[in-house]
């Protein structure tokens, strides 16, 4: 695993949300874009050594609005940074650790995704996250 990429947060409402990151917090919000595969509108804001991911659900469907539903907003998952991410996934499983995404799928900012399952850590949802400009790191 390389350096942890970003955290994961669940909102209700990013709109809502963003005034207490950027004047509250005096973040900057970097970006805001869908991924309508995965029934969400995200929006990074950047904390300097890592960045936050806020996950709004898309018209109250899909794993986000599940997961508001029964545990309200807060930490949803902790994205590490990886290159080469089949080969991690592949590397994990061999090691034992179940895997939500058994391959990649593609996530916010064009980069690619995989979930571990959270029985296999321990209780937090962690994600394996390759962006394209990592690859000289
Ligand atoms: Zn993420």
């Amino acid at each position: 695993m390389n350096k942890v990429d970003h955290i994961g947060i669940a909102v209700q409402s990013i709109e809502a949300i963003l005034p207490f990151y950027t004047e509250q917090l005096g973040l900057k919000c970097m970006a805001i874009e869908e991924v309508a595969a995965q029934q969400v509108r995200v929006a990074f804001i950047d904390a300097h050594n890592v960045k936050i991911e806020l996950l709004e659900p898309l018209r109250n469907a899909g794993p986000i609005a599940a997961f508001l539903e029964k545990r309200g907003e807060g930490i949803h998952h902790i994205a590490f940074g990886v290159r080469s991410i089949q080969e991690r996934i592949n590397d994990l499983k061999e090691k034992g650790i179940r895997m939500i995404d058994e391959s990649p799928r593609r996530g916010a900012g064009g980069a690619l995704v995989a979930f571990m399952h959270p029985k296999s850590a321990h209780g937090v949802l962690y994600e394996l996250c390759e962006k394209e400009e990592q690859g000289e790191k």
